[in-house]
């Protein structure tokens, strides 16, 4: 049996055995097959991570190039990103199990986002401020926070990283990334690239590992000016006190609980699409999973058979094979918290319409049928936490103010979808949102230059647009007094 390479940590440019000599088993979670054994990060190796991004952010090649060199390299790293863009897929798809189609799809606009801030890279301005005092000039400067902490989840390691990176490098910070201990290999890969794109050394580093150990001695060294965090709430729950603790940022990009609200004069087949499509794809290891569909009494048995319809028809299979819709969810103990979330709904009364078994797809891997539930209430288990697997409840409702109750009714506020053909029912219903992006007659549309933010527990602080600069800058307001003159005394008594 052949024996499974290692994959290293990478640090200041080069790919770095564990200083333990440990390392953790990766698997491919559609056939449970062992794929490579990463290294297991420690105090030792995140420190070294952060040293070198230290050293490579004082140093004044990097620091003094100018940002439309730094803008230039992104760019470089864009195209290296678009030539490599099949060898990434196959990682990203072999580690997570995402369908390669998809996968494909997703790396295949990843240049994007080094595009979109490689050309914002030297558009970042300070202002001038109007001062009272004609002698006073006031100008303000953004400077870069230093190294930053990048820490993503396993769902889809390679874009969430990317929204990190390419803004954090724009403006001249340098990044330490902990990927998720099931998605490593991809995000070293991505950063190897950097390096041969011309980023000098220790720019962007990789630590592997486990979340309670690498991810926690990263969030816990005290020379990082930044977290920035996508993953589950009760993690960045957790990150959000330690960064507050030494008053540093952190953005976070949290879990979600989404609703779907569908109008009776909606067109009903492209909302069952864009709920299929929102909370099956991916075997629902989207963040921004509709998982919650409010249908109006008039049209609701009509749409819940066509999303039933729909679920029964997906085909689950090996991610690689060009006619499977989904794969499995990343690792078994997700697999097996999907199936118990759908069991105690059954088990409280819940109606199973399609799907609702785990399977191993004759693969030997942690395959979840898409599932289609109905009789819930908005109290279930079901309802309020985050699944994160392929499963949607549809819910009936009568008018506006009540489907704007029940949609507001979680403690998440990541995004919403709204499937009307009424203009002004549309815009009535997406300022009455308490979440961060809301779709009308679409879903799941995401753009580096569109902003993305979670409300309530879904997160702190934009990701992509301009507006993700001031996460990744601390704004410095300069005083220059033109005047040589004397400067005016506030003492009436004087020394001489
Ligand atoms: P987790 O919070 O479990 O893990 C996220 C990352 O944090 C992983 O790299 C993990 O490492 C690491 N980690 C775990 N514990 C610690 C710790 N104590 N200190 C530092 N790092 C730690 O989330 P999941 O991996 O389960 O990801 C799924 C979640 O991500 C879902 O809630 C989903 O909604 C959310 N998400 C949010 C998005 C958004 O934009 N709002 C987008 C995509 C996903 P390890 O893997 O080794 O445990």
């Amino acid at each position: 049996m052949a024996v499974a390479p290692k994959l290293h940590h990478f640090i200041a440019g080069e790919r770095v055995e564990p200083s333990s000599g440990q390392y953790f088993p990766s698997t491919n979670p559609a056939t449970g097959e062992l794929i490579y054994h990463a290294a297991r990060g420690n105090t030792a190796d995140v420190s070294a991570a952060v040293t070198a991004a230290q050293e490579a952010f004082e140093d004044p090649r990097w620091r003094n190039l100018s940002q439309t060199r730094r803008g230039r390299l992104l760019r470089r790293l864009g195209d290296l990103i678009g030539e490599h863009s099949e060898e990434l897929a196959q990682l990203e798809c072999r580690d997570n199990g995402k369908v390669l189609r998809e996968m494909r799809s997703q790396v295949v606009s990843l240049p994007e986002y080094y595009y979109y801030f490689g050309g914002l890279a030297d558009k970042i301005t300070g202002d001038v401020i109007p001062a009272s005092d004609p002698v006073i000039l006031n100008y303000t400067a953004r400077e870069p926070l230093g190294v930053v902490g990048a820490i993503t989840p396993w769902n889809s390691p390679l874009s969430l990283t990317s929204s990190k990176l390419a803004p954090a490098l724009s403006v001249g910070n340098t990044v330490v990334i902990k990927p998720s201990e099931h998605t490593s290999a991809a995000v070293v890969r991505l950063a190897e690239l950097a390096i041969d794109a011309g980023f000098p050394p220790g720019a962007v580093n990789v630590v592997t590992g486990l979340g309670h150990e690498a991810g926690q001695h990263l969030v816990d060294d005290p020379r990082l000016a930044k977290i920035s965090f996508t993953g589950s709430t009760v993690t960045g729950s957790h990150i959000a006190r330690t960064t507050a603790s030494r008053f540093i940022g952190s953005t976070l990009e949290l879990g979600g609980k989404s609703p779907h609200i569908v109008f009776d004069d909606a067109n009903l087949s492209n909302a069952a699409t864009g709920i299929a499509a929102g909370v099956f794809a991916g075997a629902g290891q989207i963040c921004i999973a509709g998982s919650r569909v409010f249908a109006h009494r008039a049209i609701h048995d009509e749409l819940l058979e066509r999303v039933a319809t729909r679920a029964r028809s997906i085909r689950i299979g090996d991610p690689f094979n060009a006619d499977t819709d989904i794969g499995p969810l990343a690792f078994e103990a997700q697999r097996d918290k999907v199936a118990r979330y759908v069991d105690e709904g059954r088990s409280d009364g819940v109606q199973v319409l399609a799907g609702g078994r785990a399977t191993d797809a004759g693969l030997g891997g942690y395959f979840y049928e898409p599932t289609v539930l109905v009789d819930v209430d908005n109290d279930m288990r079901l309802m309020r936490e985050e699944i994160f697997g392929p499963v949607v409840a549809v819910v009936p409702f009568d008018d506006e103010d009540e489907v704007v109750r029940l949609a507001n009714d979680t403690e998440y506020g990541l995004a919403a979808g709204v499937w009307t053909n009424r203009l002004s029912r549309a815009h009535r219903i997406a300022a009455r949102l308490d979440c961060g992006t809301v779709w009308v007659n679409t879903y799941r549309n995401i753009a580096p230059n569109s902003p993305r933010q979670g409300f309530k527990s879904s997160g702190v602080g934009v990701e992509h647009s301009p507006e993700t600069i001031r996460e990744y800058t601390r704004l410095k307001s300069i005083w220059i007094n033109n005047d040589e003159g004397p400067l005016a005394d506030p003492f009436v008594s004087r020394a001489g």
